[in-house]
């Protein structure tokens, strides 16, 4: 970090680089990082107990006279002394101990001892804390904090250090008067300053579960900082310009008209809502949110049309193979009719064909590509790139969605962008990451869908499940079987894929056992996924790959095995690539035992809820965010001291207050920002 060295760092490590100061592991550089180490916990050294009735279970201090001392070699080498107070004596045992603590703790000398009574044959403490007490020894008038700490910092270093940092932080207020008097918050410094050393009678239950006045302060000013970068970007976008594309009524009536099946009144008002931002002279960025089977690609299909029909081009991108090809085969069936030809860049394709797209797409031929986003990424230029459309956004950090502007041509500004994710976002979550984004949820599933039965099944009953498959195959329906998830080692799992498909098809001559998995060349892969589609597969033996969008309506049954291996939205994912069509389907978790805690919670979570909102809503509180949001959005900001499960209400103050400051007081906005995010700030510049 470009910041200058700070008067809080000593001396002594002035001559140090950051990697090697501790305190520069714990991330304090500033005083203001060091005003903002707040306390994990405190120990009450403010009054001095009796012996007996000292209360037990939590750290306290005593004082009297050492009345014993001896050094007993047996059963383990440790200073033993006895200390007498007027209620009676206790037990003193160190095994770790220096001559000079022999010295200290010699009889006949007065000592104030800090730690935890524990009630034996003697009440007895062991390692307490220690001070000779040779003349009047004044108690501390506020709680003592106990700071997160790493190896070769000691509490006591880091008290210090932090004791100067507040003395040299600026903690002046940023937030006006009229607006804090509103919100009923105590002063920032205030806070800060109580943080770190709380009065006697502090609310210690209220400091630890931070839910104190003070700790609502400090978390609502991250929360504030956090909304006012967000929502700053997304103004500084506003004024970003992009194609105006009114709809094109004919072609959209005739794309609708067209289709085999009646749109929900959620995808309607989704479609209505894009096609007026599209309209607009500035570049949508709009995330369309819906459960697994939701019909989100129809309506960005509208979108894509709303774009070609004015002489746009569109991107369709997808995080895999798989997908970009369902992708393609769906705005085929859709736009073909309408005389709409589609490109499909798959990432296996004949080198001469894939030139020829490329160029057509170049020259502004081709009116709509489909593909990854790596190949888009790496590849492709557009004559006149309109709209661009990004399946699963979750799986891509801020950043790339930011690149895509690169293949915006300047003269007709910013390409529109419509997101697209079946990993429900939980409301906060999305008021928070992605408050630069608007958001459109369609939340009804289409009619005729057939709620999917869940059943959590032990591993030692595979030979049953196998039968089932059968059975149902049999019947005319199809199944998936999903391998393990082998952390970290595609190889293992590809490996276990292959003889899973090598069993399933001894034990189940009658059946054609088809094999999918992330190694297979692209083109591969969409010729498996085809003849499954088309019925020539009765089951399908998958690794994770099938997770996300694959649509075959006739397979009725899928069956997990390690499902205490996946994560909650993985297992949601892939259950809802069943219950596609009519007929009911079956979804078998097949756990191996003993299950650990957190596998047990999120079965139970996913045979319990079928609704993904849902199942996120528990993710966020079994996970946290961070992971939550995925390893590829490590890029963004987490936040260190708000919980966004639990602080609801204030990230809703905190976003409304937002726009006010960069309304009424922008001042104040700017230092706000400027105190908090000295290293957001890169993130969201680029
Ligand atoms: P997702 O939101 O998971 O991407 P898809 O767009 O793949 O879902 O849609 C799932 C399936 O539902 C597809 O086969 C699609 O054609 C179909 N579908 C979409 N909308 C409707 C609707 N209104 N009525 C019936 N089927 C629909
Ligand atoms: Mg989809």
């Amino acid at each position: 970090m470009g910041v200058a060295r700070s008067p809080a760092v000593p001396r002594r490590a002035a001559g140090k680089s950051a990697a090697q100061d501790p305190l520069a592991k714990l991330g304090i550089a500033r005083p203001f990082d060091g005003a903002l180490h707040l306390p994990l916990r405190y120990e009450d050294e403010t009054r001095v107990h009796s012996i007996r009735e000292a209360p037990r279970g939590r750290p306290v201090a005593v004082e009297g006279e050492i009345v014993a001392a001896e050094v007993s070699p047996r059963p383990r080498r440790a200073l033993l002394c006895r200390l007498r107070d007027a209620s009676g004596q206790l037990l003193v045992r160190f095994f770790h101990f220096y001559a000079s603590q022999t010295a200290a703790l010699a009889v006949g000398n007065r000592v104030r001892l800090f730690g935890e009574i524990r009630d034996g044959f003697f009440p007895e403490m062991v390692h307490p804390r220690y001070r000779l007490v040779k003349g009047p020894l004044p108690l501390p008038t506020t709680l003592t904090p106990v700071y997160p700490a790493t190896a070769g910092v000691s509490q006591n270093a880091l008290r210090k250090r932090i004791r100067d940092a507040l003395r040299d932080a600026d903690l002046t207020e940023t937030l006006p008067e009229a607006v804090l008097r509103a919100l009923g918050l105590p002063g920032f410094e205030e806070s800060i300053r109580y943080l770190h050393a709380p009065p006697a009678d502090a609310p210690l239950a209220a400091l630890e579960a931070r839910n104190h006045p003070a700790w609502r302060r400090i978390k609502f000013d991250e929360l504030l900082a956090q909304q006012l970068s967000l929502r700053r970007a997304r103004r500084n976008k506003s004024k970003e310009r992009a194609p105006a594309l009114p709809p094109p009524a004919a072609l959209l009536g005739a794309f609708v008209e067209g289709l085999p099946f009646s749109l929900t009144p959620p995808q309607r008002r989704a479609m209505e809502t894009i096609s007026r931002d599209l309209a607009q002279p500035a570049p949508m960025h709009r995330l369309l949110q819906g459960d697994v089977g939701s019909g989100k690609t129809v309506v960005s299909a509208a979108a894509a049309l709303q774009a070609i029909g004015n002489g746009f081009q569109v991107a369709v991108m997808a995080p895999t193979d798989i997908l970009a090809e369902q992708h393609f085969r769906k705005f085929s069936a859709w736009l073909a009719p309408l005389g709409i030809p589609v490109a499909w860049l798959s990432g296996g394709g004949k080198a001469q064909a894939q030139r020829e797209t490329l160029q057509q797409i170049g020259d502004g031929t081709l009116p709509l590509a489909v593909g990854t986003h790596a190949l888009f990424q790496e590849r492709v230029r557009f004559a006149k790139l309109g709209l661009a459309i990004i399946d699963e956004q979750h799986r891509f950090g801020v950043r790339q969605r930011l690149a895509l502007r690169e293949k915006a041509d300047a003269a007709e500004g910013q390409p529109h962008q419509l997101m697209m994710s079946a990993t429900p976002i939980p409301r906060t979550l999305a008021m928070s990451y992605y408050a630069d984004l608007d958001v459109s949820v369609i939340d009804a599933l289409p009619p005729g869908r057939t709620p999917v039965a869940t059943k959590l099944i032990s591993a030692t009953r595979r030979p049953e499940v196998v039968h089932r498959v059968k059975e149902i195959c049999l019947a005319g329906h199809q199944a998936y079987w999903v391998c393990p998830l082998v952390e970290e080692s595609e190889a293992l799992q590809l490996k276990a894929a292959l003889q899973t498909h090598a069993e399933l098809t001894a034990s189940l001559p009658q059946l054609t056992v088809g094999l999918i998995h992330g190694r297979l060349p692209a083109e591969e892969k969409a010729a498996v996924m085809a003849r499954f589609q088309a019925g020539e597969i009765d089951l399908l033996v998958a690794t994770t790959v099938i997770e996300v969008g694959v649509d075959a309506p006739n397979a009725t049954l899928m069956v997990i095995e390690h499902a205490e291996r996946l994560g909650l939205s993985q297992l949601h994912q892939l259950r809802g690539r069943v219950g596609r069509g009519a007929a009911s389907s079956t979804c078998l978790l097949l756990y191996e035992t003993p299950l650990g805690e957190t596998a047990r919670q999120r079965l139970k979570i996913i045979f319990e809820h079928a609704d993904g909102f849902e199942i996120a809503r528990h993710d966020l509180r079994l996970r946290g965010p961070g992971e939550l949001l995925g390893a590829r959005q490590s890029g963004q900001p987490l936040l260190r001291f708000a919980d966004i499960a639990a602080d609801v209400e204030l990230l809703e103050s905190a976003r409304d207050l937002a726009e006010t400051l960069l309304d009424a007081y922008p001042e104040a906005a700017q230092r706000h920002l400027a105190r908090w995010l000295a290293d957001w700030q890169e993130v969201l510049k680029a």
